[in-house]
Formats: structure tokens, sequence, C-alpha cells
């Protein structure tokens, strides 16, 4: 189960909440009880960030070599 941060824009709070992928998001901030909490994203373990660029592939013939990605 992955572990995520989250911040709260109110008091700054931060902690860390073990939760399952399809939890629900926290809203409520434990601390000042404000709906101000958001999840951040990169922290904790186990979250795989995608997006990932892919590398060029100078074997196809007619491509630049100078061209970058
Ligand atoms: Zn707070």
């Amino acid at each position: 189960m992955p572990t995520y941060d989250y911040l709260c824009e109110k008091c700054g709070h931060t902690f860390e909440k073990m939760q399952a992928m399809s939890a629900k998001v926290l809203r409520k901030c434990p601390k000042c009880k404000k709906l101000k909490l958001k999840r951040l994203i990169g922290g904790g373990t186990g979250i795989i960030v995608t997006g990932q660029t892919p590398p060029p592939d100078n074997r196809i013939k007619g491509r630049p070599e100078h061209i970058k990605f």
C-alpha cells in the first residue's frame, strides 16, 4: 500500500498517510480541521510517475541525428 504525503494549505501541517490506491483523497486536516489538504505528488513510496519520454530511435533511416526530443 503506498504512502501519500499531505500538506495542509491552511496551517502548513504535513504528514504521511498510508492509503490504498483506490482510497479517497483526504480533504480534512487533522490539525486545524479545515478542508485544505493537498496530496503531494512524488512523495512516499510505491508511486510510479508516468509520462516517460521514449528514447530517440536513431535506427530509423532518414531521421537527422541532431533532432532532440
Ligand atoms: Zn491544517
